[in-house]
């Protein structure tokens, strides 16, 4: 049902060495929905995503994924778990081609399905376009289709995304926009970090707002879209 959770955190502290870059953080995602992270430098977004997907732990709280807890268990394992992380940057293999970085992607399984290649592609017909191609010749566009491309062979019942519109112009941003929704409408549940306030919102069932640390407002997207400390902090008004 709609009422499903598949993640929630509950009063995580995460800390770097002294430094506590998450200050008792709680969040939950249902199934099916998208749930948009917001907030400006390093208001703690990518330490969010990291201590989900395991490359960090939380020194106090729980991170939590239907009910079972998740923190303490390594990045690779958690694929099991069905979390898939795009992270900030892509990361792409750049000297290996599209179609290899894609069954990089499917590691977990013990062999690459033609099917999960062919909605790959169907997704991203760039990519299939550029199947013989090195990753690292790619735009940056590109790139970031091919990282949440090869995130999808995993078959993520959840995609944790990390600024995918990191760097891009406009049009392409639109574009990967439009992806998230299509991967989302077809089952995956996603959590989206974005410092592109309007556009996330625009696109996720609801958001929380992410300052030094904390969660300072969270919300249906439609109320936070229309929440004017939201407008005047990070959607250029006010
Ligand atoms: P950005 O959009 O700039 O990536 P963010 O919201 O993702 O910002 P984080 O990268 O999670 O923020 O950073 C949260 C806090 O933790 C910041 O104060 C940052 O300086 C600090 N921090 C992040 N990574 C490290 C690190 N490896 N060592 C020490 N402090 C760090």
């Amino acid at each position: 049902s709609a009422e499903e959770t598949l993640l929630e955190l509950k009063g995580m502290h995460v800390f770097y060495g002294a430094i506590e870059a998450l200050k008792g953080i709680d969040l939950t995602v249902r199934k099916g929905e998208i749930v948009a992270l917001l907030g400006g430098n390093g208001a703690g977004k990518t330490t969010t995503l990291r201590t989900i997907s395991g490359m960090l732990q939380p020194r106090i709280g729980e991170v939590l994924y239907r009910g079972e807890r998740i923190d303490g268990i390594k990045s690779h394992e958690l694929v099991q778990f069905g979390i898939g992380h795009v992270p900030e940057g892509r990361r792409v293999f750049a000297t290996m081609t599209v179609r290899e970085n894609l069954e990089m992607g499917a590691y977990k399984f013990n062999s690459v399905d033609a099917a999960d290649l062919d909605r790959a592609f169907t997704l991203f017909p760039r990519l299939a376009e550029r199947r013989t191609q090195l990753a690292g010749t790619l735009s940056g566009g590109e790139q970031q289709m091919l990282a949440i491309g090869r995130a999808l062979m995993g078959r993520p019942e959840l995609l944790l995304l990390d600024e995918p519109s990191m760097g891009l112009a406009p049009l392409i941003v639109q574009q990967i926009f439009e992806i998230i929704e299509e991967i989302n409408k077809q089952g995956t549940t996603v959590l989206l970090v974005e410092q592109n306030a309007t556009q996330a919102l625009g696109l996720a069932d609801r958001g929380y707002v992410l300052e030094t640390g904390a969660v300072a407002m969270s919300g249906p997207a439609t109320e936070l879209l229309s929440d004017t400390r939201i407008r005047a902090a990070y959607l250029g008004e006010g």
